[in-house]
């Protein structure tokens, strides 16, 4: 399988690194428009794969370089500066999408290439490549809410005391300040959280769960805080969608692809089926009804940032 990775920043990196690991790609080619950023990665990466998985890595120096890319990962474009939302960034990524899209398009298969999207804001950047590129939504496949949800499972591990393996749960909508924990479907063990808690004797008030909400959603702003910007989670999960799709695994991950038509199509993170064809079936989990509301609040949310997008020409 080969891979294309544009955008060689902090992502692009951990990303490379992450997918690399993997072992289920055979190439991987780095673009960036600072191209000796790009060379010095692949050769630090390639020097790497010594010490690994044999993958052949290049930096290209244009797009043709992308050509016969299975899956293209888009992780170019500003990221959040502390105190700066996700939504801050939506015209500055609009445009480094409507210039790298026309050009990773006229150098894919249209007919099989699956394009990963993890520039922010996720969700508008996922809704503004599926209209740029015209693939059909389950192979416009943003990183969506995996990151969320792989936070929400490590804090409930911590506060269990259980392997975050153990841990069945989901956060659901926009990546971003709007997203929604899918409480009714919490399983520990197998056991509806409930359950689980008065089993091990541990209770989760309303309280603890909303704190609970509030550490998912703070997360990337404690990380950047602390360290300029968030690379490794999403590396990891990157290289988790990686391998579902090139193993055709049929896992249910909360990837984000647009669905709906007109003025309610809508990109956010729902529990999906994913393999080699994308993200081809989307589920519809039963929310408690405050859930339900913030859920349909998120997609509201991401539908008037699409919409805010001015793309100058
Ligand atoms: P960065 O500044 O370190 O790197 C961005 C890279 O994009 C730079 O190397 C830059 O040269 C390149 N670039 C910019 N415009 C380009 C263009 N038109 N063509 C080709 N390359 C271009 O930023 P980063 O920390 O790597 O973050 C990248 C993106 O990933 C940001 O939008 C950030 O918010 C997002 N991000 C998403 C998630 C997620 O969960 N989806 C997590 C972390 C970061």
């Amino acid at each position: 399988m080969k891979i294309a990775i544009i955008g060689i920043g902090s992502v692009g990196s951990a990303v490379a690194t992450a997918v690399r690991n993997t072992g289920y790609v055979h190439e991987m080619v780095l673009f960036d428009r600072d191209a000796i950023r790009a060379t010095a990665a692949a050769a630090d990466l390639g020097h790497a794969a010594t010490f690994g998985f044999d993958v052949k890595i290049s930096a290209a120096s244009n797009y043709k370089g992308i050509r016969g890319a299975d899956i293209v990962i888009i992780a170019a474009g500003a990221n959040q500066k502390p105190g700066e939302t996700r939504t801050d960034l939506l015209n500055k990524n609009a445009a480094v999408l409507a210039d790298i899209i026309p050009n990773v398009m006229a150098n894919v298969d249209a007919k099989t290439v699956k394009i990963i999207v993890v520039t922010n804001p996720l969700d508008v950047m996922v809704m503004l490549t599926q209209k740029l590129t015209k693939l059909p939504s389950e192979r416009v496949i943003g990183t969506g809410t995996m990151l969320d949800t792989a936070r929400l499972r490590t804090i409930l591990a911590h506060q269990f005391g259980v392997s975050s393996q153990s841990v069945n749960a989901c956060v659901l909508g926009e990546h971003g300040d709007s997203s929604v924990v899918d409480w009714a479907g919490v399983t520990i063990g197998g056991l509806a959280l409930d359950d689980f808690c008065k089993q091990v004797k541990i209770p989760l008030s309303v309280t603890t769960r909303k704190t609970i909400s509030h550490r998912v959603h703070s997360a990337a702003y404690e990380i950047i805080r602390g360290r300029g910007a968030t690379w490794d989670g999403i590396g990891a999960a990157v290289a988790d969608l990686v391998r579902c799709i090139a193993n055709d695994e049929h896992r249910i991950l909360t990837v984000s692809c647009t669905t709906g038509i007109g003025p309610r199509k809508v990109a956010m993170s729902m529990p999906r089926i994913v393999g080699f064809n994308g993200a081809v079936i989307s589920l519809t989990p039963k929310m408690t009804s405050d859930d339900g509301t913030a859920l349909k609040n998120s997609a509201k949310v991401i539908r008037k940032n699409y919409d805010a997008i001015n793309l100058k020409k």
